[in-house]
């Protein structure tokens, strides 16, 4: 029993290393806002920019985001 538990903290500890690695190496990921098309339909059908991502169809990824805070608050901690 404590083996198997041993091993999903493990997977899951390495799935979550991996993900901050893809974030770091590549901090930029698909709007999930819009699906990365840059712009969404209104109600009475007509296009308007994403307002996530401002149209550009790309947003900072949230690993990424947590990375920078950590970073942020390490370097204002050691002044
Ligand atoms: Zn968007």
């Amino acid at each position: 029993m404590t083996t198997i538990l041993l091993l999903a903290s493990l997977t899951t500890l390495g799935y979550s290393l991996c993900y901050l690695a893809v974030c770091a190496a590549s901090p930029w990921g698909r709007c999930r806002h819009c699906r990365g098309a840059r712009y969404h339909r209104t109600t009475i059908g007509t296009r308007r920019d994403c307002p996530r991502c401002d149209g550009t169809g790309i947003q900072v990824r949230l690993g990424r985001r947590l990375i920078d805070h950590i970073r942020t608050e390490y370097r204002d901690g050691h002044r």
